[in-house]
C-alpha cells in the first residue's frame, strides 16, 4: 500500500502583511513556488529600501524545486524573485513560469540585476495545462489591474488546488478580459480540495467598482483642464497608463512618460501588445516644450509619495525637466498602499503649493478603483470554487479573519479555514488537513545593494540616529602614562542646537565628567578598548540625566 499523497501549503510571505506574496507548495520531496514579491517598508525601517522572503528553507534544498509560476507582474508578486537568486548558491537555471507580459516584466529586472541567465522561462496561457513534477499547473484568467493575470488551478496526487492571484470580477473591464466565471464553475465541479485566495479587500462591502468608471473619470478631468494635465499612477498599472494615454489622445493631447521604470514597463506591454495606443499619441518629454500646456497630459510614478520618485521630485521643485506651472492639475490615479498615507499627503501638499490644482481619490473617488475583489465578490468566488478547504493570503491578520466568517456565512465550517502566519504549514490529503511543524522562515531586508546585511542591530541605530542624533567625543592620551593630553572635544549633530548657551554648558560639564572618569586610570599603560567603554558609559549617564534623550555616543580615544 502506498502512503496516502498530501500536498503542504506554507506562505512564505503575504500573510499577516500586504506585500512580498509568495507561497510555497509541497509534494512528497518535490516543491513548487507560487510568486515571489517584494513589500515596501514602513518608514520605521530607516534607509531599507525594500523587505524579502527569507528562503533559506529553499536554499537548503534547491534540488526539489520543479519551479516557480508566477500570477501577474505586481512588484508585490515578481519583485522578490532577484533577491531569491541571490539566497541560492550558484545553481542550474530555475525554471519559471508566467504569462508573456508578466514574463516580460520580470525579464527587465532580471536583467537590470545581471541575473537573466540564472532561470529559463516558460510562457504559460489561459486553458494550457504544463506539467512540472508532481504538479499540473493550469492558468485560468482572471480580471485585475495589470493585463495576462491569472489564477492557477495546481492539480497533485492528493487533490486539487486553485490559488485565484490577484483577482475580482470586473464585468465591464476596459480591456475586454473578465474573470472566466465558467472555468471556475467548471472546476467547482471537478472537485477543489483547498482554496487559497487572495482576501485583501474583504472589510470591503459590495463590489468593486469597475474600470470603466475610471476612464469616464479620467475624460471629464483632463477635458475640463485649463492647462498641462499630469497623472500619477503605479509603473505596473498597464491598463491604466493606457487608459491614460487614449483619453488623452481623443481629447487632442499628446502624452509623455516621465520616469524610467514606466517607460521601461511600457516598452515591454508595448512589444507584447499589450499597449495598443493610436499613432503619435506618445512623444518624448523634450518635443513637448513644443506644444501649447494644453495640449499636454504627462504621466509619472510617484503615486506613493515615494520620496525619490518623479512626482515628489516635480512636488519638491527639483526635477531637471519638469517644473508645476500655473494651470497645471495632477491626477492622483491611484490610492496610497497602506503605511503609505503620510508621504502621499505630504507630496500632494506640496503640489498645491507649488500651485498646481489635485485631484486624488478622497475628493473624487472616481479616479481609481481597486484590483482586488470585494465581500460579494469573494463570496461568489467561493459559490463557483466550492471548496473543501480554505487558506485566505494576501492580508493583514484582520483580513484572513475576516475572510473565514465571511467563507462560514457560505457554509464553510470554520475548523476548514486556516488562518496562518508567515512559515506555518497546513497539509491537505483525502484523510483531512492539519497543521504541521512550521519551516525556516521571515524577512530578508534590501538596502541599497546589499542584502540581509541590515540586521535589527543596525536598524536600532538608524532609529536612535533619527531620533536624538549622535555626539562625537575625542580625547588624546599619552601612550606610556595614560595622561591626558588633549580634549575631550566634543561634536554633535542632530542633537541639541549646535553653539547655544545651554549646549556649551551642557559640553563643559560633560568635558569634567570625561576627565575624572579618565582621571582614576592615569600613570598605567591605557587599555583603549576599555576607556572606550568607560567614556561611552559615563556620558551616556550623564547626557540622559540632563536631557532625557540618548543620542548614540561615539568616543575616539587616540595615544601618541
Ligand atoms: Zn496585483
Ligand atoms: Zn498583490
Amino acid at each position: 500500500m502506498t502512503r496516502e499523497a498530501r500536498v503542504r501549503i506554507s506562505p512564505l510571505g503575504g500573510v499577516g502583511e500586504v506585500g512580498k506574496n509568495s507561497t510555497l507548495v509541497e509534494l512528497a520531496e518535490e516543491m513548487l513556488i507560487v510568486d515571489a514579491g517584494v513589500k515596501f517598508p514602513e518608514t520605521e525601517l530607516h534607509g531599507v529600501d525594500l523587505v524579502v522572503c527569507d528562503y533559506s528553507y529553499i536554499a537548503d534544498r534547491l534540488d526539489s524545486l520543479v519551479g516557480i509560476v508566477f500570477t501577474h507582474g505586481h512588484e508585490d508578486h515578481i519583485g522578490g524573485l532577484p533577491y531569491l537568486i541571490m539566497q541560492l548558491d550558484p545553481h542550474d537555471p530555475i525554471p519559471i513560469y508566467g504569462t508573456p507580459l508578466t514574463l516580460g516584466l520580470i525579464s527587465v529586472k532580471l536583467k537590470e540585476h545581471g541575473l537573466l541567465g540564472r532561470v529559463i522561462q516558460y510562457a504559460i496561457r489561459d486553458g494550457q495545462r504544463s506539467r512540472l513534477g508532481p504538479f499540473e499547473i493550469e492558468p485560468i484568467a482572471v480580471n485585475h489591474s495589470i493585463p495576462d493575470a491569472v489564477g492557477l488551478v495546481i492539480r497533485t496526487p492528493a487533490g486539487v488546488l486553485f490559488h485565484t492571484g490577484d483577482f475580482k470580477f470586473d464585468p465591464t473591464p476596459v480591456e475586454g478580459r473578465t474573470t472566466d466565471n465558467e472555468r471556475l464553475r467548471q472546476l467547482g465541479d471537478e472537485g477543489v480540495l483547498a482554496l487559497l485566495s487572495d482576501c485583501v479587500r474583504v472589510e470591503q462591502p459590495g463590489w468593486t467598482a469597475s474600470e470603466l468608471g475610471v476612464r469616464e473619470a479620467l475624460e471629464q478631468l483632463i477635458g475640463l483642464a485649463p492647462g498641462r494635465v499630469l497623472v500619477t499612477t503605479f509603473a505596473s498599472n498597464i491598463g491604466r497608463l493606457r487608459e491614460v494615454v487614449r483619453s488623452a489622445h481623443k481629447l487632442g493631447r499628446k502624452t509623455s512618460i516621465v520616469g524610467r521604470s514606466m517607460e521601461e514597463n511600457l516598452r515591454v506591454a508595448r512589444d507584447l501588445g499589450f499597449m495598443n495606443v493610436p499613432e503619435g499619441s506618445l512623444v518624448d518629454l523634450r518635443d513637448l516644450n513644443d506644444l501649447p500646456p494644453e495640449k499636454v497630459v504627462l504621466l509619472s510614478t510617484g503615486s506613493q509619495g515615494e520620496p525619490t520618485s518623479v512626482l515628489s521630485r516635480i512636488a519638491r521643485g527639483d526635477h531637471p525637466l519638469v517644473k508645476i506651472q500655473p494651470n497645471d492639475t495632477v491626477i492622483f490615479s491611484a490610492s496610497p498602499v497602506p503605511g503609505n498615507e503620510e508621504s502621499v499627503a505630504r507630496s500632494i501638499d506640496n503640489l498645491f503649493r507649488r500651485g498646481a490644482r489635485v485631484i486624488y481619490q478622497m475628493i473624487d473617488p472616481r479616479v481609481h478603483v481597486s484590483g482586488h475583489a470585494s465581500r460579494e465578490e469573494l463570496k461568489h468566488l467561493l459559490d463557483l470554487v466550492r471548496p473543501k478547504y480554505l487558506v485566505p493570503l494576501h492580508g493583514e491578520h484582520r483580513m484572513l479573519w475576516l475572510f473565514r466568517e465571511l467563507a462560514a456565512e457560505c457554509g464553510i465550517p470554520r475548523e476548514n479555514v486556516f488562518l496562518t502566519e508567515i512559515g506555518d504549514v497546513v497539509a491537505f490529503g483525502e484523510a483531512g488537513a492539519q497543521r504541521e511543524e512550521p519551516i525556516s522562515s521571515g524577512s530578508v531586508l534590501v538596502d541599497g545593494l546589499t542584502i540581509g546585511e541590515v540586521t535589527n542591530v543596525v536598524l536600532r541605530d538608524r532609529r536612535r540616529l533619527a531620533a536624538d542624533g549622535v555626539v562625537f567625543v575625542s580625547v588624546t592620551l599619552d601612550r606610556e602614562t595614560g595622561e591626558l593630553l588633549s580634549g575631550p572635544d566634543f561634536v554633535s549633530r542632530g542633537f541639541l542646537q549646535l553653539s547655544s548657551e545651554e549646549t556649551d554648558g551642557l559640553f563643559e560639564e560633560a568635558r569634567e565628567r570625561v576627565c575624572e572618569a579618565l582621571e582614576g586610570d592615569e600613570r598605567r599603560q591605557p587599555d583603549v578598548n576599555y576607556l572606550v567603554g568607560k567614556v561611552r558609559d559615563t556620558l551616556n549617564s550623564f547626557v540622559y540625566e540632563r536631557t532625557r534623550r540618548r543620542p548614540m555616543i561615539l568616543p575616539r580615544i587616540t595615544e601618541v
